[in-house]
Formats: C-alpha cells, structure tokens, sequence
C-alpha cells in the first residue's frame, strides 16, 4: 500500500558528516553518533542500516497520514510533470485556488481567505505583518504592538522569535523586534500535574492582557498570538476557559487573536483545528505541516473575511498588501495538500484521533512512577512528558543532557524516533496509529526513560 521504496537509499552512507550544519541540533554529538534515516513508510522510519524505527513524533508534528502514502505521492509526481512552477505574483494556477478553498471549507466560521507561505515561520511573520497592515488599513495606524506568550514557538523569523517566549531562542539575536509584550504562561506543576486534557485550574491568566492594555493602552495594539495548545515547550493544553476569556478581552479591547495551529491544524487534537475542538475561533490562524502530511513545504495564514476585506480598498490595480513569496502555493505543494487533504477526509483520520485520545492518553499516563518522571500532559494524540534532568559532572543539572540521551537511547537502542524539548518528551504519532502501535510506542519510551534515568 505504501509507495517509498528504500531499496535503493539503504544502501546509502554518507562518508562525510561535515559540510550539513545541522538545524536545532547538537551537531557534534551527531556527528560522534549519527542517526541517519533512508527511508519511511507507514508508522516506521527505515535507518541507513534497515532497521525499522516507530515514529513517535509524526516526523517532527507533521506526517499526520503516516509516511509514503501512496495518492499524495503520485499527485507530487504528476504536478511535477504537468507544471513544475508557476509565479503567484499576478498570476495564478488552479490548484492554488482549489486548495485555499478546501482550506477555507475546512476552518471554522468566516476563517476564509488563505495566504500562502512555506512554512510555520513564514506563516507566523505573515499573520504578525497582516495585522499591522490591517489597522493601518482601517486607519488605526497606532495599534502596531504584538503581544505573545511566554514558552509559545511561533519558529524563527524575527517576528517569531520577537513574540515567541523561549528564551534559548531569543536570547543571541539581539535586540529583534521592538513594542513587543508577553502574556504568562499558563504551565504550573502543583496546580496542573498529570491533567489528562485542559487543566481545570489557569483561565485567570488570560487577564493579564488586561495588565498589558492598562499598560500600553489598547490604541497600540495589533494583535495577541498564541498557540491554541503550546507544542515545543511540551504539550501545555489551554486551561479550561482560558481561550473563551482571551477571545472576550480581545473583543472588548479591539485587538486580533491570532492563534499559531501549525502542530494543532490537521487532526492533532481530533478536529480540522484548535479553533473548532475549543470551540473558540481567533481572526486568523496559521498552519503548516500537517497541510501536506508533511511531505512538500508550505504554511499559510487564514484570515477572517472581515480581515481581508479591509484590505480590498482602494483602485483595483494596485497590490494590496506589499508581501508574498516566490513559492506562496507552489503547485507540487497545493498538490500534496490536495491529496493529503482528500487522504485525511477519506480515511476520517481527525475523528480516528479523537477516537483514540482516551485511549493514547491513558497510556501515557500510566508511564506516571517511574523514576524522574515529573509530570505528563495529553490532549488529542500529543503528550509531553518531563523528565527529571541529568547531572553534569559537578553534580549540577545539566538541562537538555537528559534529553540528547533519549533521543540517542531511542533511536539507537528502542527503535523509537522521539522529539525532546530540553528534558521533556513530547509525542505525536501519525494519525494512521492503532491501538498497537500506541502500547508499542508508550512500551519503547518506558524503555528509553528507564535507560536514561
Ligand atoms: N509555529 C509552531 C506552533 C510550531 O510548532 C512551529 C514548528 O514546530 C513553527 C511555528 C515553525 O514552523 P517551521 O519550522 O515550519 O518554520
């Protein structure tokens, strides 16, 4: 049923690790022990040296359909032979069109006009520029400050780093983007510890945007970001209320809600969205990943049709919003999202997650006594687990040592691919998962935190 065949690239062995910087990776760690993947299909990643990895992480929170499914890679192939590239920049090719409309059909409420990017940082730097643009465009040119979130990820372009709230990602690139704010986050361990879902307790704190508006005076806000459900800093589901009270005090104070769905578009929390699984919808969302199960690159932004409207002023030739890229909506990638999108609906794999959360998550759960276990959080099929952290050599904690070594133990020793942040666990497994395929993957991170402990 799966169409990648690994025959070939197995036998693959790269002889020289040096020339590829690696990415958010402690490149020379890998180097001393390279973990190198020729293949997918399925649940499983296939290493250089055939050996069949469970996928713990749907790739990195993207392959929701699971690995080479066969119809997205056929439509890649046959767009790329049909048309490999076609501008977007006063031009247009129909697949661009029938995939923001799928998009549109798909998000909640009047989130119906899609902005092409590719990737979730682009997507996040759109969404952030929109909004400026936006008030500008109503003549409200003052409200141009951002507020994010502490420990939110909106990827890496200055604009996400300005608003996100993790400060390895700040902290060595200098000043970034200025009239920024942060709201808290909504992570406390004594009140939330091994909440199976939205925590009870933390709703209050979306009043602290009231604290930033006393401060800064709504008339100079844009825009409040946020991830429906924080991913990179370890699963922190909202707590409940939370997103109803941060869309009433946007509403009082005139200010966009832009909620980052790139880890929670696509299934991950059993619905289309965040937006419609909480039952609460923002003015834009940005997507990414799951849009084309991972497989070509794109994002995007969708924007209520209040938004985009008030940009369709003025006379009809000129460009109404000063922003694009040249490959916003590359066909082989509205191709993928077409054949991803149709894969997701013909297989219902966002109510096969939501069918499988109780299960998944208790699961998980029960991961809870073994040593340096601190805490676990799931919602849909996503769960982050905090370990304690190792030691260095003088004795101290060492963050992020523990988690190197999980990543290795796994890969090496568990026949498990799992993604760490810092010291903490967080698992997101294709969609296509059964129930076996959770006990197998919750049995091999009980094996990894063993030896890592
Ligand atoms: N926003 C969120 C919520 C993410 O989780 C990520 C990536 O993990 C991004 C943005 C950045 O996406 P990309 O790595 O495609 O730029």
């Amino acid at each position: 049923p799966h169409a990648a065949s690994t025959s070939q690239s197995t036998s693959l062995a790269p002889n020289d690790l040096d020339a590829f910087w690696m990415p958010f990776t402690a490149n020379r760690a890998f180097r001393a022990r390279p973990r190198l993947i020729a293949g997918a299909e399925g649940m499983h990643y296939v290493t250089v040296d055939g050996r069949r990895i469970l996928d713990g992480a749907a790739g990195l929170w993207c392959c929701n359909a699971g690995h080479g499914r066969e119809p997205i890679v056929r439509a890649i192939q046959a767009q790329a032979a049909q048309l490999d590239f076609s501008p977007t920049f006063q031009y247009g090719h129909p697949a661009a069109f029938t995939l923001a409309s799928r998009l549109a059909e798909l998000a909640p409420g009047d989130l119906n006009h899609v902005f092409f990017a590719n990737s979730g940082s682009e997507a996040a730097d759109t969404a952030l520029k929109i909004a400026i643009a936006y008030w500008q465009a109503r003549g409200k040119a003052t409200k141009t400050r951002l507020i994010g979130r502490e420990r939110g990820y909106h990827g890496v372009g200055f604009g996400g780093i300005s608003v996100g709230g993790i400060s390895g990602n700040r902290k060595s690139f200098g000043t970034l983007l200025a009239g920024v704010d942060h709201l808290p986050h909504t992570y406390n361990r004594a009140e939330q510890a091994f909440t199976h879902g939205q925590p009870a307790w933390g709703a209050h704190l979306a009043d602290e945007l009231e604290r930033l508006v006393a401060l800064h005076d709504a008339s100079t806000i844009a825009a409040v970001i946020v991830e429906p459900m924080a991913g990179s800093t370890g699963v922190l589901p909202p707590p409940q209320g939370y997103l109803e009270r941060l869309r009433a005090l946007c509403d009082r104070h005139d200010i966009l809600l832009i909620y980052d769905e790139v880890i929670t578009g696509f299934g991950r929390l059993g619905a289309p969205f965040a937006a419609e699984r909480f039952g609460v919808v923002p003015d834009m969302l940005t997507f990414a990943k799951g849009v084309t199960s991972g497989t070509v690159p794109m994002g995007g932004v969708i924007a209520r049709a209040g938004v985009f409207e008030a940009f369709m002023q003025g006379p009809p030739h000129m460009i109404e919003l000063f922003h694009g890229y040249t490959y916003s909506a590359h066909p082989l990638a509205c191709a993928a999202g077409l054949a991803a999108l149709d894969l997701y609906r013909d297989e219902d794999l966002f109510a096969r997650a939501r069918k499988l959360e109780k299960a998944f998550g208790d699961a998980v759960q029960a991961l809870k006594g073994l040593p340096g276990v601190l805490d676990i959080r799931n919602i849909g099929l996503a769960a982050g687990i905090d370990l304690a952290p190792a030691k260095d050599d003088a004795g101290k904690d060492a963050p992020g040592k523990r988690g190197l070594a999980a990543i290795e133990s796994g890969f090496h020793d568990h026949d498990v691919l799992l993604r760490l942040g810092g010291d903490t666990i967080a698992l997101s497994p294709p969609l296509i998962a059964s129930e076996d395929d959770i006990a197998a993957l919750v049995d091999r991170v009980a094996g990894v935190i063993a030896a890592t402990g």
